[in-house]
């Protein structure tokens, strides 16, 4: 063991193990300062009607902007935030960054639909989590139907029955629910059907070959026809191209989002973005 060898302890390690571990502890204490001094960053990305390509709603997505540094991508520090505990705090950060801007937009007439928010395994547990979602929607003025909240499958398949106690209380407050990355975890149908769900989001895995493969596109139908079925919108994540538009249409899937209508956008550039007619037809 490295420890036998006294001071040498480093040794053990090679360079990439290293580099790995200083860029954690990097991220993770620009992380906490970030949190420490509210600068957590929220980007919009527009979900739109697949028939009109009109805007009808929005995601928030959370970034990290270190000056000089440049931006972080969730990907990157979201398992890291999971596992020290902190996000929790960010969670309520962009929850309340979300909701005062959506208040504002929503005073000015400017957007119509919800916001989603993407809530962690972490905060989905929480005991008082729809105490502390009501807490920030009534301090920052918003009412809870403008707010979607976006869930795995994987949270709510932990323990589903306790998932669908925690989403009825939700719902009972008027908040919306989307089940998020649809089809790449292992939800069983039984409970699909039991969710108190509104919303299925189709992985962007299925629509990234969905004019290659019939399997993908024969996949995207059946899911589609499915939630329909059973009463749920659905959106398409990563549209990327038209053509892809147009198959997700065809399938009666009705909403996207994908960086052929929008990538996320800061707040200034989402609201430039909506006050713009469509562009693309
Ligand atoms: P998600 O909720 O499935 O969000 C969709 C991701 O796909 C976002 O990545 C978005 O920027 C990206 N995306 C959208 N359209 C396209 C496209 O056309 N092509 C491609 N290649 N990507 C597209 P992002 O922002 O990096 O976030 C990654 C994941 O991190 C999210 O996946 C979500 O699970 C998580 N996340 C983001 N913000 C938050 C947050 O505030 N709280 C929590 N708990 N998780 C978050
Ligand atoms: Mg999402
Ligand atoms: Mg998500
Ligand atoms: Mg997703």
């Amino acid at each position: 063991h490295a420890k036998n060898r006294g001071g040498h302890s480093y040794q053990f390690f090679n360079d990439s193990m290293n580099k790995n571990a200083v860029r954690r502890l990097q991220v993770e204490n620009q992380l906490r300062q970030a949190l420490r001094n509210k600068h957590i960053q929220v980007m919009y990305q527009p979900k739109v009607s697949l028939r009109t390509y009109e805007f009808v709603g929005l995601e928030a997505l959370v970034r990290l902007n270190i000056p000089g540094t440049g931006v972080i991508n969730p990907s990157e520090f979201i398992p890291l935030a999971e596992e020290t505990g902190l996000i929790i705090e960010m969670g309520e950060q962009v929850l309340r960054q979300t909701c005062r801007d959506m208040c504002q937009w929503v005073k000015q007439g400017m957007v119509q639909g919800r916001v989603a928010v993407n809530l962690s395994a972490k905060q989905f547990i929480q005991p008082d989590l729809t105490q502390r979602i009501m807490t920030i929607l009534r301090e920052e003025n918003l009412s809870p139907e403008y707010l979607e909240l976006e869930i795995t499958e994987g949270v709510v398949m932990e323990d589903p029955e306790r998932a669908i106690e925690i989403m009825t209380e939700l719902n009972n407050c008027g908040i919306h629910l989307a089940l998020d990355d649809f089809g790449t975890g292992y939800s069983s149908l039984a409970y699909l059907k039991r969710f108190p769900i509104q919303t299925l989001k189709i992985d962007k895995a299925f629509v990234d070959d969905i004019n290659g493969a019939d399997r993908d596109r024969n996949m995207v139908a059946s899911i589609v026809a499915m939630a329909h079925n059973m009463g749920l919108d659905v959106v398409a994540e990563g549209v990327v191209n038209t053509a892809q538009a147009a198959t997700l249409s065809r399938l009666s899937c009705e909403f996207a989002q994908g960086y052929l209508f929008a990538e996320p956008l800061s707040s200034d550039a989402f609201l430039a973005h909506i006050s713009v007619p469509a562009s693309i037809h």
